[in-house]
């Protein structure tokens, strides 16, 4: 199979780009001796965690079918935190999950017993309200308000019986030095409780796998709550396992035109990108430049009915014919996760770009994905 033949929409994990990733992971884990988890919010691939296995230490929950996917198909140490947990499920999910943190001091209390008597470990999220991050509010679990977390007003240190850790997660594709400083506010405002605990969780995102990321700072991170605290440490990053490890190839369905050159492709990013419209962004296009960069400039739409359901503009040295592929990078993280049939848009395939080049077909949908939710 050539990219030409590949059956499009779909999506294709980078296996090569993946284990770059994954080896960087490891480097952190070897030389501090931090546990690192997959987020698999970010990314629930499960046939790839025969991969991520042989790298990293587990996986990060967000509830119980998360927990399930992770206890079963990684089978490694295995973290959950939702913002509640449901009576019907908790039992489940302790059965499946190593590490229980919870979110306020009510559940603790409703749930705590359950979780020690199964010898599971009990931790608290904390919020520092120590905001690093500018204009992306729905991203930031310390802004005003916020569900996420105890905040240290709220925290009863007469009820710490049997919790063994803290964890906290207040970043969205950032650097070493935001997560710095707000250890310098979890120990301003939490250090008394520190001292008591055995383990501390850093949540997700640190982009850890990008280019430009301060690696020895982490490390000295992870050292200061070490060698201060004597806390195990545990990193869980969705982003920055599959970082750049996936694209979205397209085709180019036609071409028209209203003031400028439309191109509507067999994909949408309402459905498989929804992040461009949510976050908002622009998702990289392989050899393309920005508007009027290039020669030839094209807005790139979708066959959906939603007037919003653009890509984006992108220019190309040649015009666009119809039958094109085009390319869409970053696309392992938070898409197939996200994806969803509305307009009755088909599900992309999931294929597996290997390390000797060759594709392999992990996954493919059809009307009944579509028919069975509803
Ligand atoms: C979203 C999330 C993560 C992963 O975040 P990334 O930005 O994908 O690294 C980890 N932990 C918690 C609690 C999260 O909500």
């Amino acid at each position: 199979m050539k990219i030409n033949e590949l059956p499009t929409p779909c999506y294709v994990i980078d296996e090569k780009k993946m284990t770059e990733n994954l080896e960087i992971l490891s480097g952190v884990q070897q030389r501090t001796g931090a546990r690192i988890l997959l987020a698999q919010k970010a990314f629930s691939c499960w046939h790839i965690y025969p991969l991520i296995r042989n790298f990293i230490s587990g996986t990060a929950c967000s509830g119980l079918y998360e927990a399930r996917l992770g206890f079963e198909d990684m089978g490694m140490e295995n973290h959950v935190f939702s913002a509640a947990y449901r009576e019907s499920e908790i039992d489940e999910i302790i059965s499946y999950c190593g590490h229980i943190i919870f979110n306020s001091f009510s559940q603790l209390d409703r749930y705590r017993d359950r979780v020690l008597a199964a010898g599971k470990k009990v931790g608290l999220r904390i919020n520092p309200e120590f905001s690093t991050q500018e204009g992306h509010e729905i991203y930031d679990p310390c802004s005003t308000k916020s569900r996420l977390g105890i905040t240290r007003k709220n925290f009863r240190m007469d009820d710490l019986d049997g919790v063994s850790g803290l964890h906290f997660h207040t970043l969205c594709e950032q650097n070493s030095d935001d997560l710095e400083r707000t250890l310098d506010a979890v120990e301003e405002k939490f250090g008394d409780i520190l001292e008591k605990m055995e383990w501390i969780n850093f949540g997700g995102g640190h982009h850890i796998t990008r280019a430009d990321y301060d690696i020895p700072r982490l490390e000295r991170c992870i050292r200061r709550m070490q060698e201060k605290y004597g806390l195990e440490v545990f990193l869980e990053p969705g982003e920055a396992v599959a970082l750049n490890a996936g694209y979205l190839v397209t085709e180019v369905l036609d071409i028209t035109e209203n003031d400028m050159p439309i191109a509507i492709l067999d994909t949408s990013a309402a459905c498989h990108m929804p992040d461009v419209l949510e976050m908002p962004y622009r998702p990289p296009l392989l050899d393309s430049g920005e508007a009027g960069e290039k020669a030839y400039t094209y807005r790139l739409g979708s066959q959906t009915c939603l007037a919003g359901d653009s890509i984006g503009e992108y220019s190309f040295d040649k015009p666009l014919k119809i039958g094109d592929r085009l390319v869409f990078g970053d696309m392992a993280i938070y898409s197939m996760v996200k994806n969803n049939t509305f307009n009755g848009m088909p599900l992309p395939s999931i294929i597996l770009l290997q390390k000797d080049g060759s594709f392999r077909t992990l996954r493919e949908f059809g009307y009944e994905d579509f028919k069975c939710r509803l």
